[in-house]
């Protein structure tokens, strides 16, 4: 690392919603002149952004700081930014852990950073808030993607989930003005965006607190309308709220995805009441069949939790019952364990971990049968993807993904990422489909914003989903 340059890399650990900060974060430091580096080792400003909900969260946060640290010790003019979730739940408690760290912000400050950068020349920098301070999409934003966008819609979450630690460091929920949201759909697409991801932690909430009634059904009719935009999808929504009128505008606007994440955490209700998840398994199966009634093809995919406080084998046997007659298209299923600041970390009964693995492998088994199940239904049939790019694993093949999310990889016939492609599918796996192409690709994003390669912009260790958001 040259002194004089300004350069950042960020690491990105968490969920959609850390990624789009991430995002946010790299806009402002680029319009102040900084440029991606590609390691820490080449930054002059290293920013971790940081995710709580998993397990030993901090000993890995640590674990990067004090490797960055050892990197800092031969680039004294060396940066570090420590931001997100878990320096808004640690607080101080990093500035005492790792006192070379030069700047910390919480979740609802992200806005602050040039200027607490500036101000760490004077010495390190630390800044939490309560309460959000600038809705983070009137940030500048440098996207991972030119043709997809994360677009907020509400950030916190009014839900008190006894495993969950989201309102404690996002606050209470914030739903963000209708017209502010179809404007950033409009100059996305402006930029080339062809699909939109709608990001909030309980999106069917969105709404409640501007006009007193949710109006998640509203924007996507409103969405519909936006011309150009091929795609939206959104993530998450909560089960007691994902009501008839979202369901009915799923079915009725073409632009958004036949596919719902519908996170249902337990099939007990005992276990359901204990995580205050105000539905049983009867309320959850019926939002089931409301969807599947208006949109037969949609793919459901959910979040499980094994081995909740006080989980019996006659509760784990509901959960298994329950995936079996919903038949989940995908599973993200977590192991328990405890958050700190969350009410289930003080629940008795913690169960031992070679119980909760044992059935968590059951789990794991029986929802890969059904994905092969329902996979192999594509068998045959001819899907329309969105190209993403080159295959990870395979560099002759490209991978893009069906409308309802499912990945396919197909021989690389040149296309470039951010078209569409109609593929016929030929072979079906538990997580993923192969295909080849039966057309020729359908150009959609201006040839100067697509690439063959996605730019590396920051290190991400992002799930795609987590216990933790609804
Ligand atoms: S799990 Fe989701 S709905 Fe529940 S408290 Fe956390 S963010 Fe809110």
């Amino acid at each position: 690392m040259k002194t004089e340059e300004r350069t950042y890399f960020i690491r990105t650990f968490g969920c959609q919603m850390n990624e789009h900060d991430s995002e946010r974060l790299a806009g402002m430091l680029e319009a102040e002149g900084y440029t991606p580096a590609s390691s820490t080792e080449d930054a002059s400003v290293v920013l971790f952004n940081t995710c709580c909900i998993r397990e030993n969260a901090d000993t890995r946060l640590y674990g990067n700081l004090g490797h960055v640290k050892s990197i800092k010790d031969r680039q004294p003019g060396k940066k570090i930014v420590v931001a997100g979730c878990l320096a808004q739940k640690d607080r101080s408690l990093i500035q005492r852990k790792a006192p070379y760290v030069d700047v910390v912000l919480g979740t609802h400050n992200l806005s602050s950073l040039p200027r607490l950068l500036r101000d760490s020349e004077a010495g390190p920098s630390f800044e939490i808030l309560e309460q959000t301070e600038t809705f983070p999409s009137a940030l500048p934003t440098r996207r991972n993607s030119p043709w997809h966008a994360w677009v907020s819609i509400s950030i916190g979450c009014n839900n008190s989930c006894t495993f969950c630690i989201v309102p404690a460091v996002r606050g209470r929920e914030e739903s963000r003005r209708m017209g502010d949201i179809v404007s950033e759909v409009e100059r996305l697409l402006d930029d080339g965006v062809v699909e939109v991801t709608l990001l909030g932690q309980n999106v069917n909430s969105y709404g409640r607190d501007l006009d007193g009634t949710p109006m998640f059904a509203r924007l996507l009719y409103a969405l519909d309308d936006v011309e150009g935009l091929m795609r939206v999808r959104f993530t998450s929504p909560h089960p007691k709220d994902f009501r008839a009128d979202s369901v009915r505008a799923m079915a009725e606007c073409g632009v958004v995805c036949e596919h719902i994440h519908l996170p249902v955490q337990s099939g007990s209700d005992r276990l359901l009441k204990r995580m205050k998840r105000s539905y049983t398994q009867g309320r959850y199966l019926d939002k089931v069949r409301m969807v599947r009634d208006a949109i037969p093809d949609v793919a459901i995919t959910t979040d499980i939790i094994v081995g909740f406080p006080g989980e019996t084998e006659a509760d784990f046997a509901q959960t298994m019952a329950l995936v079996s007659e919903v038949r989940y298209d995908g599973a993200y299923t977590f192991q328990y364990s405890p958050r700190p600041m969350t009410a289930a970390a003080d629940m008795p009964d913690h169960l031992p971990k070679e119980v909760v693995q044992e059935r968590y492998e059951r789990l794991a088994a029986l929802q890969d049968e059904i994905a092969i199940e329902r996979n192999a239904r594509h068998l045959g049939e001819t899907e329309e993807l969105l190209v993403e790019g080159i295959s990870k694993k395979d560099p002759g093949r490209l991978t893009g993904r069906t409308r309802t999310n499912k990945l396919v990889h197909f021989p690389d016939d040149g296309a470039t990422e951010g078209t569409f492609r109609n593929v016929l599918i030929t072979a079906t796996h538990p997580h993923h489909l192969e295909g080849e192409s039966v057309d020729a690709p359908v150009e959609t994003v201006p040839a100067a914003s697509t690439s063959r390669m996605s730019l590396p912009l920051v290190a991400t260790t992002a799930t795609s989903g987590c216990s933790s958001c609804s």
